[in-house]
């Protein structure tokens, strides 16, 4: 039987920031990354916008040389799953049917894209990994029509790319403006605008019930005809090994505390997969953002190498839809109020709940950005 100190599962910025700081802070011993994906670790935000523009390739988008790895003694296995925990015998199961033992597993499985569950879903592409960007980009490159369903940020994202690319694109989604159970009407309304702005025509309200290879027929009777089909219809965390090594879950992620540990002492876990505790939140919060990944994985590297870290940092990402950058600092749990203000040529969304701010949606408005991460962290009222 193969060995290591630290088994690290996936290969996204979680799982590859976690091997870092394994090592940054002391951590010696033998560090194996083992992932399922069959490419050397990227970037995956690129593959929404520049990747699938055809502005950016492979090589522009990998996280780090391969020399990286090599002077950091971290090895990785791509092409390999881990189909079995033990966090009792601290052993891991491979698809290669060999068995690792580990000091301390770290879960950064991530999540995959949940297809939509209608007759012919199966026509729809979908979009999480490099190989799945590879398929869409040549998809569009012999498109002249394309339905996205979903208005979540990767599919405005994705749909604004395949409009620059002069595929005529219609984002379909039940929301009337996009996402405004997540981010209110008024947010709504300007990324309704944006996606305009981008040529993108957007069908709100009614659901998709069937797909053909070449159209998408809606609950109202329409007929959409499209030579692509991209379901965005949220993901799903991968935690089947988390459930068959028995870790507590919630919300269907893995539960962790502010170091990234899970019920069992051998295993920590980061990322999308994971909700973990936030100390300046005071509850536990799950988050869909690479730079969160990033922060989870610094902490539990720390932690395996024995050194005491906590995540309290507020979740925040960017997004671009065509030319527009949205930036959003929020603990992305809900809120009571949702207020827009204007700005010179941008604006700032103010999210309260309880009299105290959770979040802010800013564009164009990078004080509003700052302001916005240091309100939520302290538990302070919007501005009036
Ligand atoms: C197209 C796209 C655009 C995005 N744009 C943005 C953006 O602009 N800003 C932003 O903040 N976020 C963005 N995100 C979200 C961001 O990429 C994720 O939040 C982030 O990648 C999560 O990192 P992770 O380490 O938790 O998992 P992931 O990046 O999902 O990596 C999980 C890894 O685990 C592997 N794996 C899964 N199961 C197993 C197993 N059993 N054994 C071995 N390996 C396994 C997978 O192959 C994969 O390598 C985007 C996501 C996508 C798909």
């Amino acid at each position: 039987m193969d060995s290591c100190e630290v088994l690290i599962i996936g290969s996204g910025p979680g799982a590859i920031s976690a091997a870092e700081s394994y090592r940054d802070n002391g951590g010696g011993g033998r560090v194996l990354i083992v992932t399922t994906d069959t490419d050397a670790p990227y970037f995956r935000p690129p593959l929404s916008k520049d990747f699938l523009r055809g502005e950016s390739e492979f090589d522009d988008i990998t996280q780090h040389p391969p020399d990286w790895y090599s002077e950091r003694n971290i090895e990785i296995h791509t092409g390999t799953t881990v189909v079995g925990l033990d966090s009792g015998a601290r052993t891991a199961g491979l698809s290669t049917s060999e068995t690792i033992d580990f000091q301390t597993a770290i879960i950064a499985t991530g999540a995959r894209p949940t297809p939509l569950p209608v007759p012919g879903g199966e026509h729809a592409l979908l979009l999480r990994s490099f190989a799945e960007a590879a398929t869409l980009r040549t998809a569009a490159s012999q498109a002249s029509s394309a339905v996205v369903i979903g208005a979540g940020f990767i599919g405005c994202e994705a749909a604004a790319s395949l409009a620059a690319r002069g595929v005529a694109t219609t984002v379909v989604a039940p929301e009337q403006v996009p996402q405004a159970p997540r981010l209110g009407p008024d947010a709504g309304a300007r990324i309704l605008t944006m996606l305009d702005d981008a040529g993108v025509r957007y069908v709100g309200g009614p659901a998709v019930t069937r797909m053909e290879p070449d159209a998408v027929t809606l609950d109202d009777g329409v007929r959409i005809d499209s030579d692509l089909i991209l379901a965005a219809t949220g993901i799903t965390p991968c935690t089947d090994i988390a459930e068959a090594a028995g870790l507590d879950l919630e919300d269907g992620r893995i539960v962790v505390d502010e170091h990234m540990r899970t019920s069992s002492d051998a295993i920590l876990a980061v990322g999308d997969v994971a909700i973990a505790h936030n100390s300046t939140a005071g509850r536990r919060i799950a988050t869909e953002h690479w730079q969160d990944a990033v922060d989870q994985g610094e902490i539990a590297g720390a932690t395996a190498a024995g050194v005491s870290r906590s995540w309290d940092a507020v979740p925040g990402f960017f997004t671009t839809i065509g030319d527009h950058t949205l930036k959003y600092a929020a603990w992305g749990d809900g809120f009571d109020t949702a207020h827009l203000v204007e700005r010179d040529g941008g604006f700032v969304v103010w999210y309260q709940s309880a009299g105290v701010t959770v979040g802010g949606l800013t564009y164009n408005s990078d004080d509003d950005y700052e302001l916005a991460e240091k309100l939520v962290a302290d538990h302070k009222p919007a501005p009036a």
